[in-house]
């Protein structure tokens, strides 16, 4: 008899642990199809310092190939366009004889009994690579960032969140007072959603590398873009400041990937683009408990981040073996809990931004002993990638 699927959309770092979580404890009965455009799973923690300093994008995209024995599933290069009660649709055919629907030909439809919908959210490039079909396109387009970078005279970086600070601080760093560097954020405080102490501690390190910043002025973008092509152009913001600028890089924050959600049901999704969730994990219309969600496509709060997505991964894969094991509507299942928000941002190959919760207290500090360390063991930008290569059991 042929498996029965739970899909997994999206193969980043929400749904690494959903499906590292659910194929050694699936009964045989049921597979996991993972679908994801992207040939590679991307590094993305340390695209902010790849676009800058060449040399290690290799490491950053990690295959797929080994992560799922065929008994367990497998990964599809595709697109998820619409999710329905009992299928998704792809955005391309693919050969049907894999499923259980069709027997031959081709097909852009596979059924499923579980969903874990993991589509995260689109940033602007270099946050979120634009090409992404090939390793060797993704590679190509964080070094087209490193060559106009380098070429620039007066970048000015749109937005300071987690991108953003961290894409400012290397590229101060890495070329110091050779480059006029321009952060603009529209809010009045970097990070706010992190704690009130945050936003001294980010502003002094980019202070202090000689960055000028502008905070609480949002930049306009003109019809078309600016142009990028190493002249000298305008740069005006909402207050009418104009800024001289010679390349014009946007870390202007996450648009989440729901749109295939609102297929199966519009009020599925908040207004800010986000799915309703439930501490199940499940969406919060009842009439798909089948549905889960995890990672930044979820309105789990204002804290995005993978230590949060794996939280949640955990109790998603909890939730999901027991509806398949009892049956949908059976039995108390499992709850996210809320942690305080931590954050570790890599400013620069030095110094670390962490930022946690001691004793119910807000605590930010500087530090450089993170740099330290990864100096003495010779890693580069965010040592979690290795973390992946493992999780994926891939080999370089
Ligand atoms: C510069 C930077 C540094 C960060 N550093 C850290 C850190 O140190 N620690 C930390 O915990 N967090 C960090 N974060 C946050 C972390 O990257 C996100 O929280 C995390 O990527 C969310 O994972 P996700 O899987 O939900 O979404 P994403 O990583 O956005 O992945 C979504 C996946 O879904 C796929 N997809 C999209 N649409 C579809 C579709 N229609 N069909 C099929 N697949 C689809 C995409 O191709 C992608 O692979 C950082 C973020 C940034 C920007």
């Amino acid at each position: 008899m042929a498996q029965r699927n739970v899909v997994v959309v999206g193969a980043s770092f929400a749904a690494i642990p959903v499906i590292n979580g659910l194929k050694r404890k699936l009964p045989s009965t049921h597979r996991i199809i993972v679908v994801d455009p992207k040939s590679h799973f991307h590094f993305a923690f340390a695209f902010p310092a790849a676009a800058v300093e060449s040399g290690w994008e290799e490491t950053l995209f990690i295959p797929y190939n080994n992560v799922l024995l065929p008994e367990q599933g497998l990964v599809i290069q595709a697109g998820v366009n619409e999710v329905h009660p009992n299928s998704v649709v792809l955005d391309r055919h693919i050969d049907a004889s894999q499923f259980a629907n069709a027997d031959s030909g081709t097909t852009n439809v596979i059924p499923y009994d579980c969903l874990v919908y993991a589509a995260g959210a689109w940033h602007p490039s270099p946050t979120t690579m634009q090409h992404f079909s090939t390793k060797s396109e993704s590679i190509a387009e964080l070094q087209t960032w490193q060559d106009r970078i380098a070429r620039a005279k007066k970048p000015l970086v749109v937005g300071c969140g987690g991108s953003g600070a961290e894409l400012a601080a290397d590229i101060a760093e890495m070329y110091g007072a050779t480059k006029h560097l321009t952060v603009v954020h529209s809010r009045e405080k970097y990070f706010d959603s992190f704690g009130p102490n945050v936003d001294a501690v980010v502003y002094q390190v980019l202070d202090k590398l000689g960055v000028v910043q502008f905070r609480g002025e949002r930049v306009v973008f003109p019809k078309g873009g600016f142009p990028n092509d190493g002249s000298t152009f305008e740069v005006e913001t909402s207050t009418g400041r104009k800024i001289k600028a010679d390349l014009v890089i946007p870390c202007t924050g996450l648009v989440p990937n729901t749109s295939p959600l609102t297929i199966l049901s519009a009020n599925l999704v908040n207004e800010q683009g986000f799915v309703n969730v439930l501490p199940t994990a499940q969406v919060t219309n009842p009439h798909f408990p089948n549905v889960f969600v995890v990672g930044d496509a979820g309105d789990f709060g204002p804290i995005k981040t993978a230590k949060e997505a794996r939280k949640q991964a955990a109790v998603a894969v909890a939730n999901v073996l027991k509806m398949i094991r009892e049956g949908p509507l059976h039995g108390e299942l499992s709850h996210i809990t809320r942690s305080a928000p931590r954050i570790n941002l890599i400013m620069g190959k030095w110094t670390n931004v962490v930022v946690f919760t001691l004793w119910g207290c807000n605590i930010a500090i500087a530090t450089r002993l993170g740099g330290f360390f990864k100096w003495l063991m010779g890693v580069r930008g965010s040592p979690g990638a290795k973390k992946i290569w493992r999780a994926l059991s891939a080999k370089m």
